[in-house]
């Protein structure tokens, strides 16, 4: 599937990342501190600038809680803008710089096949100019002076980002559908990669977080309806200096964000001990607010009684309520329920991308009125399918606004049960049919 094309944030802290993301984004509502464990769930946002739209990550968020040097705070940024990003902004201070931290980065983003461009912050008066022409020696090219507080030259330097995007939204690597594994640290997601991938391409301890790489490997596996090859999507592979300088989730969360933008299916494992836990409720929160689908593993289901998985297994629907997953035990560590895995994943996908006929989904909805008409004298002329990637749906009424949600709700659960969308958020609308 595409993707919007990236626009990746970097810069040393303090000098203004989330102040100029919240211009670009023109919000002010926003986090706009840059103090270090300042944290935001979203990390990516999607903007747009003269008719071009992409995702704006912030990579601000990353800076350590701890005092680190500077080579593993540079890695790190680079590291996330070389995996994502087709433009990098690499952003700096006009009152300090250009420092060393801006040159260590400049360095490191010279290794990256993304496009750079500089821009200068806290120039709030345009008509000096000297301070900008300093930063040309960061070999970053024309530094572009701003003033994200005052929006002074935002709009220049986002043309100047924009001219360098990908014409089309940027092509994977591969066609091949993706399947993301995401969840808490050790829930067990880098033991479920190396079995489906037969190989030990991922290196699991005991500890927490140790897995050193960046797993993506390809599988294939026998459906009722033929043969069907995935690209696995890691999000455990951070390196171990790496989560140890940040000290933060924050670097596995971008991941994690990534990895569910760019799959249709996310796989979330949850611990059959420790049961659903707001980290967990966290992770599908994304899934759902991507638009993307999820299904559950409940890991670990040697450490436990059936009873016990079935309480995990409820605990989930009964959290989940707008993407209705349906969970599978398994045991990566044992393998138990693992060849499951791949094709409960391309269920979850089918559904993800359903597509009915017109007259059928016309036909389901007249049924279900028909069992149960809606309240009010309020009459549903027609109904079909609208939107696909989750599916979505259209009850034309002739007072649509008099249709209680609990009907919408109806039809929604019918449809979820005729056509197995466990999973996948049903969008049901009532529009008006005249
Ligand atoms: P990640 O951080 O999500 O990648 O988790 P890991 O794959 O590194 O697993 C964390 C720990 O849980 C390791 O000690 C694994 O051996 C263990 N583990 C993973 N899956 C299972 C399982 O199904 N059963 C048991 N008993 N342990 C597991």
């Amino acid at each position: 599937m595409s993707r919007l094309p990236v626009v990746a944030v970097v810069g040393a802290p303090n000098v203004g990342k989330s102040s100029l993301i919240n211009r670009i984004l023109r919000r002010r509502d926003a986090v706009v501190s840059d103090q270090p464990g300042t944290t935001r769930d979203r990390s990516y946002n999607r903007a747009d600038w003269a008719g071009a739209e992409f995702d704006l990550v912030d990579t601000g968020g990353m800076v350590p809680r701890a005092k680190v040097g500077l080579e593993s705070l540079v890695t790190l940024q680079a590291r996330v803008a070389v995996e994502e990003a087709d433009v990098i902004l690499h952003l700096t201070d006009a009152r300090l710089g250009p420092t060393e931290a801006d040159a260590a980065i400049a360095r490191e983003l010279r290794r990256s096949p993304a496009k750079v461009v500089l821009a200068v912050n806290k120039l709030d008066n345009p008509a000096d100019d000297t301070e900008r022409h300093g930063f040309h020696s960061l070999g970053e090219g024309e530094p572009h002076a701003v003033s994200a507080i005052h929006g002074l030259g935002v709009g220049d330097l986002l043309d100047a980002v924009v001219a360098l995007l990908p014409e089309t939204p940027a092509e994977e690597d591969s066609d091949l559908p993706r399947l993301a594994i995401v969840g808490r640290p050790n829930v067990g997601k880098s033991t479920l990669l190396n079995r489906l991938l037969g190989a030990e391409r991922a290196v699991v301890s005991e500890v927490a977080g140790t897995t050193t790489d960046a797993v993506a490997g390809e599988v294939e596996f026998e459906t009722a309806g033929g043969r069907e090859r995935y690209l696995l999507l890691d999000t455990a592979g951070v390196s171990k200096t790496a989560r140890k300088a940040s000290g933060v989730p924050y670097y596995s969360s971008l991941r994690t964000s990534g990895a569910i933008r760019r799959s249709d299916v996310s796989l979330l494992l949850v611990d059959a001990v420790e049961g659903v836990v707001a980290g967990d409720l966290r992770v599908a929160r994304e899934i759902q607010e991507s638009g993307r689908a999820c299904g559950v593993l409940v890991n670990k289901r040697d450490l436990v009684s059936p009873d016990r998985l079935r309480e995990v297994a409820e605990g989930v629907a009964a959290r989940l309520t707008d993407l209705k997953p349906h969970s599978l035990p398994i045991s990566a560590l044992t393998g138990a329920g693992v060849e499951d895995v791949l094709p409960f994943a391309s269920r979850v996908r089918a559904a993800y991308r359903l597509r009915v006929p017109t007259h059928e989904i016309a036909e389901f909805v007249n049924a279900l009125v028909d069992r149960n008409a809606p309240p009010r004298g309020v009459k549903i002329r027609y109904a079909t399918q609208t939107g696909t990637t989750p599916p979505r749906f259209t009850l034309f009424a002739n007072r649509p606004d008099d249709l209680p949600d609990n009907y919408i709700r109806y039809v929604e659960n019918a449809l979820r049960e005729r056509y197995d969308l466990w999973g996948v958020a049903v969008g049901v609308k009532a529009r008006s049919s005249r």
